[in-house]
């Protein structure tokens, strides 16, 4: 058995400890090279005495120092860096075979990229990359030999249900389209009237899935799978009409691929992001997860409902972005990120976020975007806008 060496970005976060958890069922698979985990100081601690990577990356010299002080006390011999460019040498190191990058946000993008360009294996859940960077991360990735593993669960399941050389072209392989499932979120029934007095608290409950608190509120709002159209877009070479997106409540059916036999196949699982995780992890085999079966006997009934924008105008702002392309992607994704840490942090009504969004949208700069460079400045561009239009709405 070889081992395999790996970075994981954001071990801190949800994805991050399902990450860990995986890993820790299977000794001698892997290696951990560095793990990263922001400002989560007590939480990263905790993970290195566990997994003894040779580093641990936070976000400033302040965390750096409180960090190592609670390692020196457990004895643990992990060495702390700091930084956005730490982040970048534990992705690109030449020991790391690859990386988990699970960091939420656009904050993502740089290590990232770092991974792609150095040929790595990208176990990619941070869909934010891209959103704002598709073509360029993408292309990043082909020429330079990196492998890019959707770890997000819908793009897992599509994966897990294409043909393997998919890539040359969706349409010789039969392929009518790919359906996104989503569950619609916590508000798919709840009265739209209501809907201007939903709290942070109600937003962040997602009936299945247990997730980071920004991934949650776009889920009640189905910006996540706005995001997650455009990332299919990207990972499946999937033209913007080939793709759909239906509201399946149980999140059983995690997507499906639609042939032009008259075939779908879908994947099924328990909500546990371990699977798709395992998937990635594992290949080309498949392992031990920690997810239980599926017991069909206990499952009532699956069903399905077409969204309904006027419920999910983030929805329909993505789809929008995806049809514009070029910077409109890191636009959209810009907005929402300041539109939802305001509402998060009591600032804007939940459905303000949508109007932030809009508004950064009809005024961004609409030219194709090649380099990191100006995509991160139309991204702290767009930033700078929807927080001064925040501003405008009290
Ligand atoms: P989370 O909020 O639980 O964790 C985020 C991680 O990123 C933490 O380790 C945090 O410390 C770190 N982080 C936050 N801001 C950072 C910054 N500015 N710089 C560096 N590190 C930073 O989020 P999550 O739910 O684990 O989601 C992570 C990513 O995976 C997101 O892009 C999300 O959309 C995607 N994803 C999550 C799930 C899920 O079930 N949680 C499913 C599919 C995709
Ligand atoms: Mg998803």
């Amino acid at each position: 058995m070889t081992t395999q060496v790996l970075t994981i970005l954001g071990s801190t976060g949800s994805i991050g400890v399902s990450t860990l958890d995986v890993i820790a069922r299977h000794p001698g698979k892997f290696r951990l090279f560095a793990l990263a985990g922001h400002k989560q100081v007590g939480k990263l601690a905790a993970q290195c005495v566990q997994f003894a990577p040779e580093y641990a990356v936070v976000s400033d010299g302040e965390h750096a120092a409180s960090l190592q002080n609670l390692l020196q006390t457990k004895g643990c011999k992990t060495q702390v860096l700091h930084g956005a460019q730490a982040l970048i040498d534990v992705a690109n190191d030449d020991q790391v075979s690859g990386v988990m990058c699970a960091i939420v946000g656009a904050a993502g993008l740089p290590s990232a990229l770092a991974a792609a360009q150095k040929g790595k294996t990208i176990y990619l859940a941070n869909k934010e990359t891209l959103v704002v960077s598709g073509a360029l991360f993408m292309e990043t990735a082909k020429v330079n030999g990196a492998t890019v593993l959707p770890v997000d669960s819908e793009h897992n399941a599509i994966f897990q249900v294409l043909p393997r050389d998919y890539q040359s072209c969706l349409n010789e392989h039969g392929i009518q389209s790919i359906i996104l499932t989503a569950s619609g979120g916590p508000f798919l029934e709840t009265d739209l009237a209501a809907f201007a007095h939903i709290t942070p608290a109600q937003a962040v409950k997602h009936p299945n899935w247990s997730m980071g608190q920004k991934i949650s509120v776009d889920s009640a709002s189905m910006m996540n799978k706005g995001l997650e159209l455009i990332e299919a877009h990207w990972l499946f070479n999937c033209p913007p009409d080939k793709l759909e997106v239906m509201i399946h409540p149980q999140s059983v059916i995690h997507s499906m691929v639609r042939y032009l036999d008259g075939s779908v196949l879908a994947q099924m699982g328990h909500p546990d992001m371990r699977t798709p995780i395992a998937y990635c992890l594992g290949l080309p085999e498949r392992i031990e997860s920690g997810v239980g079966p599926l017991d069909f006997g206990s499952l009532s009934a699956l069903t399905f409902k077409e969204p309904d924008f006027n419920r999910f105008p983030c929805l329909k702002l993505a789809y929008e972005a995806m049809h514009t392309g070029g910077a409109a992607p890191c636009v959209l994704n810009a907005a929402n990120e300041i539109a939802v840490a305001a509402f998060l942090d009591g600032k804007i009504r939940f459905t303000d976020i949508a109007k932030v969004v809009a508004d950064s949208l009809e005024h961004h700069v609409s030219d194709s975007l090649h380099d990191i460079e100006s995509l991160l400045a139309q991204d702290a561009c767009t930033r700078i806008r929807a927080k001064a239009f925040i501003s405008s709405l009290k």
